[in-house]
């Protein structure tokens, strides 16, 4: 095989054509057709969907060629940005991405700010001028890299943050200062000796263990259920991709966020995004933050919102769907990360479907096959029409009303569900919790964003979810939650609005309508569809 189907290449300024996903998953794909049609990515090369099948096929060992490839890649990298892999003065840092051809969202491993040690920090410090930033990329990647690489557990690396936070005298990590994060780099970086081998310092050794692991995810236990519950078990692989780093925690006009191009779950023509001053991507992403919504943002970065706004419609003309964007702010400078066609809700897909037929972005047929999963008899919206103990507000991330018994953990909703429908309550929810959000009706979190990877899963499943509400703690161990000072015991019956954000204690009056209109339109194209002859299917899945 030649090197040139092995690796594939994509960034701004390339003429190479766009990567098939087959080859080099999704992710790469739309990647390289994004460089294509202009809009800003950062340069990057993936390793083709077939090294991680003779990965497993030989035990675990990567193919010989693998070193090569991606040192080919890498010079690649450092010829499109003037920067040097493990430089001491200016050095390149990558990510190392998964991405099958079928969409995973979360449920792989990806590795962050790959190529920093003793000697790049310092390069890196004198490439930006900032020290803060540069600690704070370095102690990331030792927490990361020793959990995703090394299978080092997170509580240790949490609890070092915690100690830093203690000694500075500050709740939060955005306002640790630059002694703060240095001591937690090197306390970090101590932790991982202790934890077991001794930290990797060559960048070529740490970008190929980063490329094992990422592989290895493949057979992780929250991909093989992925694949269980999406019914996609006989995906062969994933790629592998590496693209040079862009920064959201560089200085105060960075971030990151997420973007919607249409309303998940209603489906409403309107950027929906959450967005995080000093971010990398993976904050939002993994439910672990909220973030400002589309009106700060709006308010805040205009030209930047006009910028995306842009950007999600060329996308959607391209794609002819509505996309998922991930999306970040180095100074300023806008970075798209990755785009796919969004999960939405069922009744989201309805509405968006005949708002695309109207607008004559797709024909009815596409339309029917689009909802071709969707059971479009069941659809039906769900309104509160009146609730009397409010006892505390989240924000909405997918609409409906779910009324179940508090559950407080993925096993109790599994077992409760026998009885009747449960609410899981979690302080977030993580991808691991999908079994969980499959067997309830709805998810309550404390923490976290409506563009998280859970709430993207909630949704998917179809299931009410509310994030973010903040007056809600959970005593897990004594088997109650507390909302906005109201107690409730494991169990109880509890109601949330995807609609409002509110929570309610007990059962409330609901009203629900049948979405007749777009319903039946919808029927006239399957049965018109039935007796046409098929299309192809779209390919971003
Ligand atoms: P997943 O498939 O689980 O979404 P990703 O590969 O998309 O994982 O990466 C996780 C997070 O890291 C995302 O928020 C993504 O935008 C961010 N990220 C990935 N690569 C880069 C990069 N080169 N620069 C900055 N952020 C990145
Ligand atoms: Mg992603």
């Amino acid at each position: 095989m030649t090197e040139s189907r092995r690796i594939g290449y994509f960034g701004p300024n390339r003429l190479d054509p766009p990567l098939p996903a087959r080859r080099f998953g999704n992710k790469a794909a739309t990647l390289s057709e994004m460089a294509a049609l202009g809009v800003p990515v950062p340069p990057g090369f993936a390793l083709a969907v077939e090294i991680c099948e003779e990965f497993f096929a030989d035990d675990g060992v990567l193919p010989d060629d693998v070193p090569a490839l991606l040192a080919a890649g890498i010079e690649s990298l450092e010829e499109s940005t003037g920067l040097v892999f493990g430089g001491p003065r200016r050095p390149l840092l990558v990510s190392v991405r998964s991405g099958a051809p079928v969409s995973m969202p979360g449920i792989m491993e990806t590795v962050l700010n790959v190529g920093l040690s003793r000697q790049t920090v310092e390069g890196l410090l004198f490439r930006t001028g900032n020290p803060r930033f540069a600690w704070d990329c370095y102690r990331r990647f030792l927490a990361q890299f020793g959990q995703v690489v090394c299978g080092h557990e997170p509580g240790p690396y949490a609890a070092r943050v915690r100690e830093a936070l203690a000694d500075a005298g500050v709740p939060d990590e955005d306002e640790l200062d630059t002694a703060g994060l240095r001591q937690l780099a090197v306390q970090s970086e101590r932790l991982y000796g202790e934890l077991g081998t001794p930290f990797p310092t060559d960048p070529t050794a740490q970008v190929l263990a980063c490329t094992e692991a990422v592989l290895r995810s493949w057979q992780g236990p929250r991909a093989e259920a992925f694949r269980r519950v999406a019914g996609a078990l006989d995906a062969p692989g994933t790629a592998v991709t590496v693209e040079a780093m862009v920064f959201g925690n560089l200085g105060a006009a960075s971030g990151a966020g997420v973007a919607f191009t249409r309303n998940p779950w209603s489906g409403e023509d309107r950027l929906l995004l959450d967005f995080r001053f000093g971010a990398q991507g993976e904050e939002v992403v993994s439910g672990e933050r909220a973030g400002l919504d589309q009106d700060a943002f709006a308010r805040i970065m205009p030209t930047r919102f006009a910028a995306l706004q842009e950007i999600g419609d060329l996308l959607e003309r391209h794609y002819r769907d509505m996309q998922d964007i991930e999306f970040t702010i180095e100074e300023g400078r806008l970075f798209i990360l990755q785009s796919r066609a969004g999960k939405r809700t069922p009744f989201a897909a309805l509405t968006i479907a005949a708002a695309m037929v109207r607008e004559g972005l797709i024909s009815e047929t596409e339309a029917a096959e689009r909802l071709e999963g969707v059971s479009l008899e069941t659809i039906r919206t769900r309104r509160v029409v009146a609730g009397k103990d409010l006892v505390g507000e989240g924000v909405p991330a997918s609409g409906g009303v779910a009324t179940g018994t508090i559950a407080l953990s993925g096993e109790r909703a599994e077992t409760d569900r026998e009885y009747g429908p449960v609410v899981l309550v979690r302080p977030t929810a993580s991808p691991d919790d999908i079994e969980g959000i499959g067997a309830a009706s709805g998810l309550l979190v404390s923490r976290g964003g409506r563009t998280s990877h859970a709430a993207v899963v909630a949704r998917q499943m179809g299931r009410v979810c509310v994030v973010n509400c903040r007056s809600l703690a959970i005593d897990a161990a004594g088997h109650r939650c507390t909302i906005g000072g109201t107690v409730l015991r494991e169990g109880e019956v509890i109601t949330i609005d995807g609609d409002t954000g509110a929570v309610y204690a007990g059962e409330v009056e609901i009203r629900e309508e049948r979405p007749s209109e777009l319903i039946d339109a919808a029927l006239t194209w399957r049965s018109a569809r039935s007796s046409a002859p098929r299309n192809d299917p779209v390919r971003q899945a």
